[in-house]
């Protein structure tokens, strides 16, 4: 498999340079293998298993190791580090497929490539990247990104966390609120004020090991969706860190938060079109098998208008998502693009997860099949790394801008 992805990799570097945007329809050849090896494992190793995982709320270590072994927990790292040195568009296809086959194995897929290796590959000492990001690739260990709070979340300016210096040393103090992946994980980057006079120019990052004095964690919260992933508190109490685990300058952190969720948000509306295009497999097949009224239920119009609003919707978000991710791969401005591709594909993902629901009727309900799954982890991809609301604040924010007389 990793020799697969290397052979993938020299490919697609050849053919980068030739991708187009308007070459959206069809994909290069590199990406379409990664691609398929991704969606042959989800169908194979994922899928069979996600409703156990999350019946258990089983942290899935074995998968997650399984897939370091394929290059897919550091993809954009360069190799020299251990990960895949690919690009975000594949990054994208790898989130897609993992979380078609399971959202939560997507989600901590996810948090370890974006928000954890993202800030330290974009802002992180070439020292920092060998000791934070090398050994996060090969699945045996995750990160996580500690930016919310019990007071803030979408006002991540607000933080309330503190840090201050003392000798040769950092000393934090607050609780961050929901973090993904906390329990299994073992390094986060955290965000503090190390000024609060200057409000959001007053906070910086910092990377901590975990388990470490001073840092504990408190319950897993019991969740609505991706209940395979840990979500707790991460509680400071005096931690202390050296001077040398600032991530990026001295209050450049709300910075370096707002650029990992802007590339954030295009994993998550790739996480949003793996259960959204679950959902729709899960449907058109029930359609084909289920009778009703002496005839397949497929052959029914109003079923039938139902799997085409879910493909469009699915298919329209995809775009919007790829076209984000080449923006990104390209060097482009993307923020409005990611907040687009974010609000376009978890609407989709919540919509398809709804209609599929009433395509299966009472199957739907019920945790012999996937539907309601996917309609539980659909939701969240409304909520992390920016609500609808927010991706709605940013598009219109750029909108304006760009309208301004
Ligand atoms: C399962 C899970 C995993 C998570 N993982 C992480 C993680 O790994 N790391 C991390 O740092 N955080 C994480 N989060 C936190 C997540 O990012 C926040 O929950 C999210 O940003 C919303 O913040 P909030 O919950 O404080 O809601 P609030 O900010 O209190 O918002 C409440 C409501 O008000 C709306 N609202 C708020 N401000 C505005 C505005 N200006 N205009 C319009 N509407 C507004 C919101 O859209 C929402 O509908 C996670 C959350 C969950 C549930």
């Amino acid at each position: 498999m990793a020799a697969l992805l290397k052979a993938t990799k020299a490919l697609c570097l050849c053919l980068g340079g030739c991708r187009r945007l308007s070459q959206l329809a069809e994909l290069p050849d590199t990406h379409q293998i990664l691609r398929q090896t991704c969606r042959d494992y989800a169908d194979r190793e994922l899928a069979p298993i996600a409703s156990k995982l999350d019946r258990h709320h089983s942290y899935p270590a074995r998968q997650i190791k399984a897939l370091g072994a394929l290059g897919v927990m550091a993809v954009e790292a360069p190799e020299e580090l251990g990960g895949a040195g690919m690009d975000y568009l594949a990054y994208s296809l790898v989130m897609e497929e993992i979380s078609r086959g399971c959202a939560s194995t997507g989600a901590v897929v996810s948090v370890n490539n974006s928000l954890y290796i993202g800030p330290i590959l974009k802002f992180g000492s070439d020292e920092q990247k060998r000791e934070w990001i090398a050994p996060f690739t090969a699945g045996d260990r995750v990160g996580c990104f500690a930016l919310s709070e019990p007071g803030n979340g979408s006002d991540a300016g607000a933080a309330s966390t503190t840090a201050h210096r003392d000798g040769d040393q950092w000393v934090l103090n607050g609780t961050k609120a929901w973090i993904t992946n906390s329990w299994d994980a073992s390094a986060t980057v955290v965000f503090a004020t190390t000024d609060k006079s200057l409000k959001h120019k007053g906070i910086s990052a910092f990377l901590i090991p975990m388990p470490h004095p001073g840092l504990s964690l408190g319950k897993k919260e019991d969740k609505l969706g991706i209940r395979a992933t840990s979500t707790a508190n991460i509680i400071l109490e005096n931690c202390r860190i050296p001077a040398g685990n600032m991530l990026g300058p001295r209050g450049a952190g709300f910075k370096i938060a707002m650029q990992t969720l802007d590339s954030g948000r295009i994993g998550i509306a790739s996480q949003a079109l793996g259960i959204a295009q679950a959902s729709l497999d899960c449907a058109a097949d029930y359609a084909h098998k289920r009778s009703a009224f002496g005839a397949p239920i497929g052959r029914l119009q109003a079923v039938q208008f139902k799997l085409a609003d879910m493909a469009v919707a699915t298919e329209s978000a995809r775009l919007l998502t790829w076209k984000a991710s080449l923006l990104r791969d390209a060097k482009k401005p993307f923020t409005k693009e990611a907040a687009m591709a974010k609000l376009a594909a978890s609407e989709a993902a919540t919509f398809c997860a709804h209609q599929a629901i009433q395509v299966l009727g009472g199957m739907g309900y019920v945790t012999d099949m996937p539907a309601e799954r996917h309609y539980r982890d659909a939701r969240i991809t409304e909520i992390y790394e920016g609500t609808s609301e927010i991706q709605r604040l940013v598009i219109a924010g750029q909108v304006l801008k760009e309208y301004q007389p």
